[in-house]
C-alpha cells in the first residue's frame, strides 16, 4: 500500500516530537537558545505526563537538602507560584502544582521565546537524508517511492517527520530533531534500537489519575489526622494506602472490599494529594490499571487501560463517598486525558545508565543532570520485588549522594541529529525507574534543546559534535546544577 504526503517547503532549525515534560522543556531551551523551534503535538497542550496524565506533585530530587534540578525547572515553578498555580508546603518542599495551571505556563514561556507548536498532530515516520526509512511501509513523495532502510555503521541523518492531522499526512524539515514521545516512537521509527520492560519484557504498572472535586478537605483532614495518617494542614492533604505496608487506612479498604465496594486489586496501590488553586479537590495517584495491561506502546492495551482505569475510578469514587468523611458529596473533577505510562521504550544510547551507575554515585564527564531519586518500580507483578542485594547500604543511600545522567544516553545509537531526553533516555530498566521523574525530564529536556540548537547552528544538526565544557558551563549559566 502506498500513501503520499504533502512537503511543506520551511525548515526548522530544531523539531521537538511530543510537547510533554522535557519536550516543552526542550523547545523552550531550543528558542532561547536562538533556534527556530517547531513542537510536534498528539494532544492539546504541552507537559505530557505531568499535565494530561495529571501526575502531580513534581516528585523531590534532592542531595544533602539541595533541590538537584534548577535552570528551567526553578522557573517554572517560580511563574506556577507567582499565579496561584505552585505552592510550598510547610516542610519547604516547592513541588506542588496545579496540572491545568502548569499547561498556560509552558505554553507562554513557548511563545514568548518565539516557539511554534503544531498540536493535534500525531508523529508518523522520520525520513532519512538518503530518502531511505525503516520499517517496509511505503510513502509516497509526489509520488516517488521512498525505499526501506536499515541502520549503517555511519549514523544517519533524519531530514524531515511525517506526521499526521487534520490536514492529512505532511513531512516537516528540521535541522535536528529531539524524540521526546516518552516512548521513543521517532527514535524507533527510526531504527533506534531500544529495550523495553524488565527481563521478561514486563513493564511498570500504568495508572489513571484522576481528581474528586466537592471535597470538605476540613473534615477530611480531622479525619485522616485521627486515623493517624499525619496531615500537616487542610492545604497540603497526602494520604495513601498499599495492601501490607502498614497503612491505618488499610482496614477501610478491607471493609470495602468485604461488602463489594472495591475489588482487592483497588488496594494495590492508592495515594491522594492536594492541588495548589483547586481548594476542595484532590488528585489521586491511581487507580493502578489490571496487571495484563502493561504495555503503553500497544494502542489496543492503551485504549483497554483508559476502559479499566476508568471504571476502576468509579469504584474508588463509591469508596471515598462512603468511607471517607468529608467526601460524601464529592464528585469526578478530572479524568485524566491521557493514561500515565512508566515506562515503555528505553533506547539504546552511547551510554546505558545502570542500576550501578545509582547505586556507586556515578560521575560522568559529559553528566547533564544530577539525581538522587530512587529505584522505584512500579511493578503489576505486586508485592516487593528484590531489586539489588545493596538496598539501604550503597553510597546512593547517603543524605548528600547523587549520581549524574550522561549527554550520551540521550544520544541514540546510529542516527546524528537526533536526541531523546526524557524517560526514554538509554537506560536499564531499574536506572529508568529513578531517572523518569519530571523534574530529571525537565533538566534532560533542557540539556537537549540547548545542543540542538547549537548542533543546528554550528554542526550540520550533528549533536556528537557540541563541546561538553561548553554547554556544561551554559547550562550552569542558566542556572543549571551539573
Ligand atoms: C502514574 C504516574 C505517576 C507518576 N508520579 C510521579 C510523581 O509523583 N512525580 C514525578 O515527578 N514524576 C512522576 N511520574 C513520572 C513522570 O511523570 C514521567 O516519567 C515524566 O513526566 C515523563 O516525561 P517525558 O517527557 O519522558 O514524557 P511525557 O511527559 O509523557 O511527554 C510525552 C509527550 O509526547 C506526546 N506524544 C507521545 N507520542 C506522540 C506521538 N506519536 N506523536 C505526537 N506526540 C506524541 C504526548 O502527548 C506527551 O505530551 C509518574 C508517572 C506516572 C505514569
Amino acid at each position: 500500500m502506498t500513501l503520499s504526503y504533502q512537503h511543506l517547503p520551511q525548515t526548522w532549525d530544531v523539531l521537538v516530537a511530543g510537547g510533554g515534560t522535557a519536550g516543552a522543556i526542550a523547545a523552550i531551551a531550543a528558542a532561547r537558545a536562538g533556534a527556530r523551534v517547531l513542537v510536534v503535538e498528539a494532544l492539546g497542550s504541552l507537559g505530557g505526563t505531568g499535565t494530561n496524565a495529571w501526575v502531580t506533585p513534581l516528585m523531590r530530587n534532592v542531595s544533602g537538602g539541595e533541590n538537584l534540578n534548577r535552570g528551567l525547572t526553578d522557573e517554572l515553578k517560580a511563574r506556577m507560584l507567582a499565579r496561584g498555580d505552585g505552592a510550598v508546603d510547610p516542610g519547604g518542599n516547592d513541588n506542588w502544582f496545579n496540572p491545568e495551571g502548569m499547561k498556560f505556563v509552558l505554553e507562554r514561556m513557548l511563545l514568548e521565546a518565539g516557539g511554534e507548536v503544531l498540536y493535534h498532530t500525531h508523529i508518523v515516520q522520520p525520513l532519512l537524508a538518503d530518502g531511505e526509512h525503516v520499517d517496509g511501509q511505503q510513502l509516497m513523495v509526489d509520488g516517488e517511492s521512498a525505499q526501506s532502510h536499515s541502520i549503517n555503521h555511519q549514523p544517519s541523518t533524519i531530514t524531515s517527520l511525517v506526521v499526521h492531522n487534520k490536514g492529512g499526512l505532511q513531512a516537516l524539515n528540521a535541522a535536528v530533531f529531539i524524540d521526546a514521545t516518552g516512548d521513543a516512537d521517532l527514535a524507533t521509527r527510526a531504527g533506534v534500537p531500544f529495550h523495553a520492560g524488565d527481563e521478561d519484557g514486563i513493564h511498570q504498572a500504568m495508572s489513571l489519575r484522576f481528581t474528586l472535586a466537592g471535597v470538605d478537605t476540613a473534615r477530611l483532614c480531622a479525619f485522616l489526622n485521627g486515623n493517624g495518617q499525619g496531615q500537616t494542614g487542610e492545604n497540603f492533604l497526602h494520604f495513601w494506602m498499599v495492601w501490607g505496608k502498614n497503612s491505618t487506612l488499610e482496614p477501610l479498604f478491607r471493609q470495602a472490599v468485604s461488602e463489594g465496594v472495591l475489588l482487592e486489586r483497588d488496594g494495590d496501590y492508592f495515594q491522594g494529594f492536594s492541588i495548589p488553586g483547586r481548594p476542595g479537590e484532590i488528585s489521586f495517584n491511581c487507580p493502578r490499571i489490571r496487571a495484563e495491561l502493561h504495555d503503553g506502546t500497544d494502542p489496543w492495551q492503551l485504549s483497554a487501560a483508559q476502559v479499566d482505569g476508568r471504571e476502576a475510578i468509579d469504584r474508588l469514587t463509591a469508596f471515598c463517598h462512603a468511607y471517607l468523611p468529608g467526601c460524601e458529596t464529592a464528585f469526578i473533577g478530572v479524568v485524566a486525558p491521557m493514561v500515565g505510562v512508566r515506562e515503555s521504550r528505553r533506547i539504546v544510547g552511547e551510554y546505558t545508565l545502570t542500576l550501578a551507575d545509582i547505586l556507586d554515585c556515578a560521575r560522568f564527564p559529559d553528566s547533564i543532570c544530577r539525581n538522587h531519586y530512587p529505584v522505584d518500580i512500579h511493578s503489576v507483578r505486586g508485592g516487593a520485588k528484590l531489586l539489588h542485594e545493596r538496598d539501604g547500604t550503597a553510597p546512593y543511600f547517603a543524605k548528600d549522594a547523587y549520581h549524574e545522567i550522561p549527554y550520551r544516553a540521550i544520544v541514540p545509537v546510529g542516527i546524528a541529529n537526533l536526541l531523546v531526553p526524557g524517560r526514554a533516555a538509554s537506560s536499564s530498566f531499574e536506572a529508568q525507574s529513578a531517572i523518569r521523574v519530571q523534574q530529571n525530564c525537565h533538566s534532560m529536556g533542557e540539556a537537549a534543546g540547548t545542543a540542538a540548537a547549537w548542533a543546528a547552528r554550528d554542526h550540520g544538526g550533528r549533536v556528537r559534535d557540541i563541546d561538553m565544557d561548553a554547554l556544561q558551563t551554559e547550562l550552569r549559566r542558566l542556572g543549571g546544577n551539573i
